[in-house]
């Protein structure tokens, strides 16, 4: 049986609740107040307000020691309780979930008596709207001396601390929230000036720095790595290549593979989180961070995010960077190297020169130019800066030279030792264990080839292959614009028919030892009358002849002579360092062999002249005119026999 009485003490809801507190304070947050979303919060809140009102409460012993206070939120359930109600708890139960749900329901205060229990229930407004937000009230055993107005007052006073607790939570939410603003504007802000430092860099290790130094500064308490698809490795231990192991199983290799962030819990808490390092045109590698438990905060996933773009776009751009300043620098070199190429026309000197540019361009320890010589089929090493290896030759499928004269093509050697390929004799005596080599081509055709070695493995580049490839077809033109030119002299200097010498190239060597020599001969050859082996035997074999007779005085003399056609078939040599007597002896052996040889048989005749370096300066003219006047002797003392100029035996 309920026995429900309306309180004398009315107390609606219509009673309008001041807030002194607030009034008196009139502080912009003291109009805020709960609304419906806050409900998951609004129990804690209520528990902690009525421990809050219990503990000032003190002057209320006696009510706590007679009965009890019990708090209900607004779904009716007990949220809190305070005092000593002994009785059977079910009954209390009962009756102050009935009090509790009348007084949500009308809104107003509830005072009834069950059986031998009292129960006094007030709502609880919230300030602006006045909407219920819970139900104080007080059990206590029937006929104890209770006062409702007393539990309205304890209800305001309870309410008071009520928003006094909202309006702390608020404010610190409000602190809170704008101490997040303030870290994140922070975040931002570092954030900005890492990306801006980043785009300031311009050669790649600076970017990767700049990188790690930043992400250390973001965050200061994790362990950053930063794993790299290419061998950009800078001596930083947190930079690592990345490699392909187990793709399914490894988190930075599917961040790669997929162009995504992955994370991962591992077992003791620590995240790992891998985010791919992307630029416009490819991506670059992985940037890897391992977080202790509990210190990510997913809010920092963008800024993170937004450091890896922005990185991978810095990154990218240094790349391009230092690519096109290594073009720059290549065709700058290339320029060098061919236009001091062009200058020289001589091929030795172009082998040596390339050999010096090589060592200095390619920061190489040797380098070795070795020509193909066509007629010995072996190559010959024309320059080095190995000087053990000067004029050696080696058959053309002896070492990395064979390798390259048959493949046509360039070579890298990263470590001799461990690829042991083929047995060099410039590796093994110069110790060294890089290496690029490339053909010199003329007409597609290998005509020499180029070694470039270092001592320490792995030391060229890609790169460092590609230039000298290019390189050498420089130096191959070069050396196809000498060997022209050097065909060319040679045609300019030689008879066409007999292949001696021409009789200017004579003159100028003649000269030319007279400067250096303290004597020389001159022994002018003449056919005997060859107007009758031409009449007789017609021109053809008069030509004929005139070869043969050229061939025995080319093989009666020594290298440093030198045999020409002085005119028709007038034939000279001219012997540096030999006086007219030895000279004398030479054209009598040509002579001989002449008359022995020759088919149809003919005869010479021979004037021999000489200077010394007592004569006052010699002429060529004179030394001729000297050797012909001694061969116009011989002629009319019968042919077929030799004469001495004046000032000879
Ligand atoms: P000599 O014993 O006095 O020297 O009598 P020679 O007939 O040899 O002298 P000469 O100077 O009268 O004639 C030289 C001849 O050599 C004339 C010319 O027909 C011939 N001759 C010159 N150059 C060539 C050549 O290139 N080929 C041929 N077949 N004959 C040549
Ligand atoms: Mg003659
Ligand atoms: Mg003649």
């Amino acid at each position: 049986m309920v026995d429900q009485v309306n309180s004398n003490f009315a107390y609606h809801k219509t009673t309008t609740i001041v807030d002194t507190s607030a009034q008196s304070q009139p502080v912009w947050f003291s109009r805020e107040d709960i609304s419906d979303a806050d409900k998951p919060l609004l129990s804690i809140l209520l528990q902690e307000s009525f421990n809050r009102w219990a503990n000032e409460s003190a002057a209320l012993a006696s009510a706590f020691e007679n009965g009890e206070f019990v708090l209900f939120n607004q779904d009716a359930e007990e949220v809190a309780a305070a005092g000593q109600y002994a009785d059977d708890r079910g009954n209390r139960n009962a009756a102050l979930e009935r009090a509790a749900s009348r007084v949500l329901s009308s809104g107003e205060n509830d005072v009834c008596s069950e059986e031998d229990l009292f129960v006094a229930a007030v709502p609880l407004h919230r300030r602006n709207d006045g909407a219920v937000f819970g139900v104080f009230t007080y059990i206590t055993s029937r006929g104890s001396q209770w006062d409702v107005s007393q539990l309205i007052g304890c209800s305001l006073h309870f309410r008071s601390c009520f928003y006094h607790n909202f309006e702390q939570i608020f404010v610190k939410d409000l602190l809170q929230q704008q101490q997040r603003a303030e870290k994140e504007e922070k975040k931002r802000n570092e954030l900005f000036q890492a990306a801006k430092r980043l785009y300031d860099q311009i050669d790649v290790s600076s970017v990767l720095s700049e990188l790690l130094s930043s992400l250390e500064m973001l965050y200061p308490s994790s362990e950053v790595h930063l794993y790299l698809s290419q061998d950009h490795l800078n001596g930083d231990p947190r930079v690592k290549p990345l490699v392909f192991k187990n793709a399914e199983h490894d988190l930075v290799a599917k961040a790669f593979l997929n162009g995504k962030s992955v994370s991962e819990q591992e077992r003791d808490g620590t995240l790992r989180l891998a985010v791919p390092m992307t630029g416009k045109q490819a991506a670059y590698g992985v940037l890897c961070m391992s977080i202790g438990p509990g210190q990510w905060d997913e809010a920092d996933l963008p800024a993170f995010l937004l450091l890896a773009d922005t990185s991978g776009s810095a990154f990218e751009n240094a790349k391009l960077y230092e690519q096109s300043n290594l073009l720059i620098n290549e065709l700058r070199l290339i320029n060098e190297l061919t236009k001091r190429l062009n200058q020289s026309l001589r091929l030795k000197e172009i082998f040596q020169f390339a050999t010096s540019e090589l060592l200095t361009i390619f920061d190489a320890d040797f380098c070795c130019v070795l020509q193909l010589n066509k007629d010995k089929n072996q190559f010959v090493v024309m320059s080095s800066n190995f000087p053990a290896l000067a004029s050696e030759h080696f058959s053309p499928d002896y070492g990395f030279c064979g390798m390259v004269y048959r493949t046509k093509e360039p070579l890298i050697i990263s470590d001799y030792w461990h690829t042991r390929v083929v047995t060099s004799k410039l590796m093994d005596n110069t110790g060294s264990r890089s290496l690029i080599a490339a053909p010199i081509l003329a007409d597609n055709e290998v005509v020499g080839v180029i070694l470039v070695t270092h001592k320490a493995p792995n030391f060229f580049s890609y790169e460092n292959y590609k230039l000298l490839q290019v390189m050498s077809t420089h130096i191959g033109l070069a050396v196809t614009n000498a060997s022209l030119h050097a065909e060319v002299r040679r045609m300019v200097i030689t008879d066409n028919l007999t292949g001696l010498h021409a009789r200017h190239y004579l003159n100028e060597q003649i000269q030319n030892r007279q400067r250096k020599d303290p004597f020389g001969s001159l022994i002018l050859v003449d056919i005997d009358l060859f107007k009758r082996v031409n009449d007789t035997f017609g021109h053809q074999v008069g030509d004929r002849i005139l070869i043969q007779v050229s061939d025995i005085i080319r093989n009666s003399i020594r290298q440093g002579d030198i045999a020409a056609r002085w005119g028709g078939e007038e034939l000279a040599v001219y012997l540096p360092g030999i006086r007219a007597e030895q000279a004398f002896r030479i054209a009598e052996r040509i002579r001989q062999q002449v008359e022995k040889e020759t088919d149809p048989v003919v005869t010479v005749s021979c004037g021999v002249s000489e200077w010394t370096f007592e004569d006052d300066k010699i002429s060529v003219e004179t030394l001729f005119y000297r050797a012909d006047m001694a061969l116009y002797e011989a002629k009319h003392n019968g042919r077929n026999c030799i004469f001495v100029g004046q000032n000879g035996i």
